[in-house]
């Protein structure tokens, strides 16, 4: 398949190119100390990540420790209940151990790490989703992590904190500014910036500076080479179209890189939150413009300033003011659509999925949902293949105190 000089039969491998761009979206901006140890990591990637031992160990890892393959299944009754002329499935991401797609990524930079002879990996975390699956992967290879979470943000999410220092990690309360993501993220540079020659960084999206984006979707992309496999075992046909929910974008990018050679229609769908002003949502690629932050060049949300906007979702995890440079690429390309769903939308989904599917998914991943059950109506024959993402049981609380349990009143 070709769109605009880009042939997406060797796509994975021509892109990004060797400085890491995406077209104009993606590089590097960071000073020399910084970008000398992502270089170290660049070359990591490529000598070891490449070598046939690594990739054994990490498909025994994956195996063995992480359940995977996860399966497909066949959404039977939420397809009836839309007319029956459409047939939804969804890759479950939920049944990977630890209840998301993160550890797909979490446990490839975790190994590289080891690989490296690194004794430390080092994150932030917003919603602590991500600090949570790095936890998991440093416990699993004996490192040791920390992980840099705003104060406002530990308060909130005192679940994943707890679930973090279980798993034997140390979490750093980071009291500058606003104490959320922002400042969590400068923190955990600032340490890094300190600690490269033992410690790693470890990305929680197919965000930040070269070579993460790059390493991150690849890392994912057993999502995507799976899928495509057991969609063609299951029904001897590709589906017609793929969705996927972006935040960041990893979940997307893996499932996606797995049909971008396809005759298969893409979707990715970002939070409308809200609605369409300022500060409401988090779809920085429908409503953003192009800026550099965090050390990539991509398509993002500003304030007046120029810098990184508040953003809103009802879904934490979705709630970030950009998207990886490839999502830009791919966008400006044509091959994926992008579109948006509000926070009402995906709610009435995650309890449309519980109650037709025995699934109670993440509320991030109820956006997808809830753009496939749409699609459906306009569709006349085929498909959808829905990447859920995560399992809900980390929303409970929330979903209970602001809906209940979404009976019919
Ligand atoms: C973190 C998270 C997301 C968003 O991250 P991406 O990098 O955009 O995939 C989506 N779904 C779930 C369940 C998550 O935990």
């Amino acid at each position: 398949m070709k769109k605009k000089n880009v042939d997406f039969s060797t796509y994975l491998v021509d892109y990004p190119n060797k400085e890491g761009y995406f077209g104009k979206y993606g590089g590097s901006y960071l000073d020399k100390n910084l970008q000398k140890s992502m270089d170290e990591i660049t070359e990591a990637y490529f000598s070891i990540a490449q070598s046939r031992k690594f990739i054994a160990e990490l498909r025994r890892i994956r195996q063995e420790f992480q359940g995977r393959p996860t399966p497909i299944t066949h959404l039977e009754r939420l397809s009836n209940s839309l007319g029956g002329k459409i047939q939804l499935y969804a890759k479950r991401e939920d049944l990977n151990h630890s209840g998301a797609h993160k550890l797909n990524h979490c446990m490839g930079e975790a190994l590289l790490a080891k690989y490296m002879g690194k004794k430390k990996v080092i994150a932030e975390t917003g919603a602590g989703q991500h600090g949570v699956a790095l936890a998991t992967a440093a416990a699993y290879f004996g490192l040791e992590c920390d992980i840099y979470m705003g104060a406002v943000d530990i308060k909130k999410q005192a679940p994943n904190v707890a679930k973090m220092k279980i798993l034997g990690a140390n979490v750093v309360e980071v009291t500058e500014g606003l104490q959320t993501l922002k400042e969590a993220v400068d923190a955990a540079f600032t340490a890094y910036q300190k600690e490269y020659k033992e410690a790693i960084y470890c990305i929680g999206s197919v965000v930040g500076p070269h070579p993460f984006p790059m390493m991150v979707r690849d890392f994912q992309s057993i999502v995507g080479i799976e899928a495509r496999e057991q969609f063609l075992d299951m029904t001897g046909n590709l589906p017609t179209s793929v969705v996927a929910c972006v935040g960041g974008g990893s979940n997307a990018m893996g499932m996606f890189s797995g049909f971008l050679n396809d005759p298969v229609e893409i979707y990715g769908v970002e939070p409308l939150g809200k609605g369409k002003k300022l500060g409401q949502h988090a779809a920085s690629l429908s409503y953003g413009s192009e800026g550099v932050m965090h050390g990539f060049n991509s398509i993002m949300i500003k304030d007046k300033k120029g810098n990184p906007a508040p953003v809103y979702s009802v879904a934490s995890g979705l709630d970030y003011p950009s998207s990886g440079p490839e999502h830009a690429f791919l966008k400006d390309l044509g091959r994926v659509t992008y579109d948006v769903i509000n926070d009402d939308d995906s709610i009435e989904a995650f309890f449309t999925l519980s109650k037709l599917e025995g699934i109670i998914p993440a509320i991030e991943s109820s956006h997808a949902v809830a753009y496939a059950m749409k699609l459906a109506k306009k569709m006349d024959h085929g498909s959808i293949l829905i990447n859920l993402s995560g399992r809900g049981d980390k929303d409970l609380d929330y979903i209970l105190e602001n809906y209940g349990t979404g009976e019919k009143k």
